[in-house]
């Protein structure tokens, strides 16, 4: 077996663990001039993960003409990637498990009430999100996984349904091929008679089969400064069956205080965990840091927090990482721990991208992980 990821990873496991700041994107940061920076938008406002630009638009559109709950809203929002068949990241089409099943996280958390829910490893069900929040609002528990989530979906009278799509699916079977050279699976890319070539995956060359991830997080917060969060994912692909990631963690993938704030994340789970990165950000904010601040103090903490081996020789995670918040008082802001994320704010302004303050460049990312092909 040939992973290149192994050999990477021992390079980090030599390494110094101390911090190269990136000075551009600090001085940016501390003076609020980056694109980014924490901004103050006359509420209600909503901001979320780039791939949540629609469901945005959305959840806004929802909470000024409907005057809707802020959780509804938000959760109408990200349904519109967990329902669409092209978003591998979320919901139906995300990319399965190591088995081929897709197994779905999300959680939320409801400002007003101070409710929340999750499901972790659910299975069959397009919309986990609209699980979670069955969870919160009609059980006396916080989280369901597996076997007892999807049983208590459909005792709700949510739609069991074949996840996996087509592309999917072949995305899978590539990666398979690709595991180990010593196996029986062949990589039929490069031959004329295989299957079509899938595009989903992002190849650094066609010999390489990357590890990805993809998440939504959505903050909202209406006029008079209620607040709610959500979070929603496939995970990790190619995970060990039953892996859940940070978005299903209440106080990780997101959190929400009525009387601060909202945030949460996407990117490495495992890294974010440990940090509960979202109630961080929560906090950090209560300490009167702004949304960029709390952000990037958090993305901070977590490298701060990271084994070596996930580490290059300059203290450089070998993960990306993104965090999203949104203050009361309709401030918000992101931080990621490499350059190139962007943010989706939706306010009176429109909904629009917005690209988010980095701890490293573009150009000092390292390799990251990933799977080698056997064929060439
Ligand atoms: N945070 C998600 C997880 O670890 C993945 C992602 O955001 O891409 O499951």
């Amino acid at each position: 077996m040939e992973i290149s990821r192994r050999k990477f990873l021992g390079v980090g496991a030599a390494a110094a663990a101390s911090l190269t700041l990136d000075r551009t994107a600090r001085a940016d940061v501390l003076s609020g001039s980056a694109p980014g920076a924490s901004q103050l938008a006359a509420r209600p406002v909503g901001g979320a993960s780039a791939n949540g630009i629609r469901g945005v638009a959305r959840a806004y559109d929802m909470i000024t003409r409907q005057n809707a709950d802020t959780l509804d809203a938000i959760i109408a929002g990200v349904n519109i990637q967990e329902l669409d068949p092209d978003d591998q990241s979320v919901g139906l089409g995300g990319l399965p498990n190591e088995e081929g099943v897709v197994q779905l996280d999300a959680s939320c958390m409801h400002g007003p009430t101070r409710r929340a829910g999750a499901v972790g490893a659910l299975e069959d069900i397009a919309t986990p999100s609209l699980v979670a929040k069955a969870v919160m609002d009609y059980t006396d528990h916080i989280m369901l996984v597996g076997a007892g989530a999807k049983k208590f979906a459909l005792e709700m009278g949510f739609k069991e349904q074949n996840l996996l799509t087509e592309k999917s699916r072949r995305d899978w079977l590539r990666w398979k091929a690709c595991l180990n050279p010593a196996d029986a699976w062949l990589d039929t890319r490069s031959d004329s008679a295989g299957p079509p070539p899938t595009a989903s995956i992002p190849f650094d060359d066609p010999l390489h089969v990357k590890f990805t991830t993809g998440t939504i997080n959505m903050n909202a917060v209406n006029a008079g400064g209620d607040l709610s969060s959500v979070t929603t994912t496939s995970g990790l692909s190619w995970k060990l069956p039953g892996r859940v990631g940070d978005s299903p963690i209440i106080g990780a993938g997101q959190y929400c205080d009525n009387t601060v704030g909202a945030a949460g994340s996407t990117g490495r789970g495992e890294a974010n965990i440990k940090t509960c990165g979202a109630f961080l950000i929560v906090e950090f904010m209560r300490q009167g840091m702004s949304p960029d601040e709390a952000c990037m103090k958090t993305i901070d903490r977590v490298i701060a927090m990271t084994e070596r081996r996930l580490l290059d020789n300059r203290g450089r995670p070998l993960f990306d990482l993104q965090f999203y918040a949104l203050a009361k008082d309709g401030r918000f802001g992101s931080a990621a721990a490499y350059q190139g994320a962007r943010f989706s704010v939706a306010d009176s302004q429109g909904a629009r991208l917005i690209p988010m303050p980095f701890r490293f460049s573009r150009a000092d990312r390292p390799q990251m992980p990933e799977v080698r092909c056997r064929r060439a």
